[in-house]
């Protein structure tokens, strides 16, 4: 997988997956731009790790729910490295309650920072990826998205419209060699899942057939995958990154 000269937005790249796939696009080859919304030490420790790698690295600290913030994070970008060829929507967060007992702003926040983050980071660098005539647009959906979890309407609404999205940018932008897919991740070890109680994870493992949780380096190679000249056929389409738990 060859990734030199491109460059890459990875949304919510402190830590977890996103992290994972920021140093697996830089390994790849490609220069990376870090974002996440406070965590200013992870997302310093990131660029040190790309650094390392002799890859270019830059952190922007940005709240993806943010038009404004968007828009400054995607110009930065722009005029350090002239160009954005892969965004990588992952930035995510869960509030989970049963819906009768949901509130307006839980509903609110997980559709915001879930979806209305991939519908304005997108919009943004695709300005000028149509210019450049290549561009990969990946987002980070969920199985959940796909099967539902009770608890989850909010974070499942938000995945299953992420999905909706992305095939709807396939079609609009399909012919200037943009593609757009997502990434159904099933359950991956990282701080999102560390907050299941010990019953409730061994309940899930027992639902996936390859037996245990998943990486955040299994949801990155993924995206590597989607990112390399490789899958230049492959538009519109959800990956499931599950241990074969079989979202649709
Ligand atoms: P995580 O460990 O909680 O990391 C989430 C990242 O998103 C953090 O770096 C966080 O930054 C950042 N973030 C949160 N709100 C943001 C905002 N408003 N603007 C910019 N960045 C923001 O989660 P994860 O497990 O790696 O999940 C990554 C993605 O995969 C999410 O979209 C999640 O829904 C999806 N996913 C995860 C799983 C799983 O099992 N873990 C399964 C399916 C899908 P701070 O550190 O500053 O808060």
């Amino acid at each position: 997988m060859e990734l030199s000269d491109r460059v890459t937005l990875v949304t919510g790249s402190g830590r977890g997956i996103g992290r994972a796939i920021a140093l697996k696009l830089a390994e790849a080859g490609a220069t990376v731009v870090i974002n996440d919304v406070g965590a200013t030490d992870a997302v310093n420790g990131v660029i040190e790790e790309i650094k390392a790698m002799n890859r270019q690295s830059l952190g922007i600290l940005a709240d993806v729910s943010s038009s404004a913030d968007v828009d400054k994070m995607v110009a930065t970008a722009i005029a350090t490295y002239g160009r954005i060829d892969i965004l990588v929507n992952n930035a995510g967060i869960t509030r989970d309650q049963l819906v009768l007992r949901m509130s307006d702003e839980d509903w609110d926040k997980v559709i915001n920072i879930n979806l209305k983050s991939v519908f304005l980071c997108t919009r943004a660098v695709l300005r000028y990826m149509i210019r450049q005539r290549w561009g990969r647009i990946i987002s980070i959906a969920s199985i959940v998205g796909i099967v539902g979890n009770a608890g989850q309407a909010n974070y499942a609404s938000a995945k299953a419209g992420i999905i909706g999205f992305t095939r709807s940018i396939a079609k609009e932008v399909g012919s200037r060699s943009i593609t757009a897919n997502a990434i159904a991740p099933g359950f991956i070890d990282t701080q999102m899942t560390q907050k299941l109680a010990e019953q409730q994870r061994q309940e899930l493992q027992k639902r996936i057939p390859l037996g245990d949780f998943g990486t955040p380096r299994d949801v990155a190679e993924a995206v590597a995958f989607l990112a390399s000249d490789g899958a230049r056929y492959i538009s519109g389409h959800v990956l499931n990154v599950d241990g074969g738990m079989g979202g649709v």
